[in-house]
């Protein structure tokens, strides 16, 4: 059973396996019949196992560093990932804000008339109401897409929405600053002039005035009373240290309030008699 010990190599010809006795010098191929150098195989042999370790200890340094760049770029795709929603939730943050004060805006724009402003109000809480509930549930990049586009969209809205914010008379509180033209007042000749820097007319008709006057300080007031008393206001009055109230001998009636608003504001309410006005 010499046989056993023997190598077993390949025939260089034909691939056939070759049954080589290290005690013989040759070999010969019972295949093809190649003739080989026993002695010459077995060194070839050896460089073959040698360059197959070599080759083995490659591919294993190789899976190696495929593994490791797989690792990589696992760990690499979940920070792009986490970040994307981070990114997610903090545009849905920003888009529940917004959508609420959206929605306040829009109530106070069309309580005040003011159609075009609430109309952009109502487009922006609608975008980020669905931008928001888009963040809730989104799968594919497409949606992701859209949802930044979305978001964007409501957001470039809030400039024409300010702008028409900032043009409509129904916002502007600066009024507040206008000086009183009481030349412009139409009941203007039915009470005294009340000297101030600035002030608000809230309603001037016929039959009625409505106005706030601004710092007016209290001992002004107590003039203004005393000349609306000249006047003629003076018919059941009704008198505190902050409030006046009389009517006139020809129907007219007037309310004259102070309050420390606006560094001493006065609300004056004339009223004009009904009769009057229906007859002339
Ligand atoms: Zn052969």
């Amino acid at each position: 059973m010499a046989g056993n010990e023997n190598a077993r190599l390949m025939c260089g010809n034909c691939g056939g396996i070759l049954d080589i006795d290290p005690k013989k010098p040759t070999v010969v191929c019972s295949f093809c019949g190649s003739c080989f150098s026993v002695s010459a195989l077995l060194d070839e042999s050896e460089t073959l196992k040698i360059a197959r370790i070599r080759r083995d200890i490659e591919l294993g340094r190789q899976n190696l560093e495929m593994a490791r760049i797989r690792q990589a770029e696992a760990i690499r795709n979940d920070n792009i990932r986490r970040t994307e929603a981070s990114k997610k939730s903090l545009i849905s943050k920003i888009s529940i804000v917004f959508a609420v004060l959206s929605l306040l805006m829009c109530v106070s724009a069309f309580t005040r008339g003011a159609l075009l402003t609430g109309s952009f109000a109502a487009i922006q809480f609608v975008l980020f109401t669905v931008v928001f509930l888009m963040g809730k549930r989104m799968a594919s990049a497409k949606t992701k897409k859209l949802y930044v586009f979305l978001f964007t969209v409501a957001l470039i809205l809030e400039i024409p929405f300010s702008l028409s914010v900032a043009t409509n008379e129904a916002f502007q509180t600066s009024k507040n600053n206008d000086v009183i033209a009481w030349d412009e007042i139409v009941l203007g000749d039915r009470i005294p002039e009340l000297d101030s820097e600035s002030g608000y007319i809230s309603k001037n008709t016929r039959s009625e005035l409505m106005m706030n006057v601004y710092c007016v300080p209290l001992k002004r007031y107590y003039d203004f009373v005393e000349d609306c008393k000249e006047m003629g206001y003076t018919i059941e009055p009704d008198e505190d240290d902050k409030s006046y109230r009389a009517d006139a001998k020809d129907g007219y009636i007037l309310y004259v309030r102070y309050s420390v608003l606006h560094d001493g504001t006065v609300d004056v309410n004339l009223f004009a008699p009904k009769t009057e006005t229906t007859s002339s």
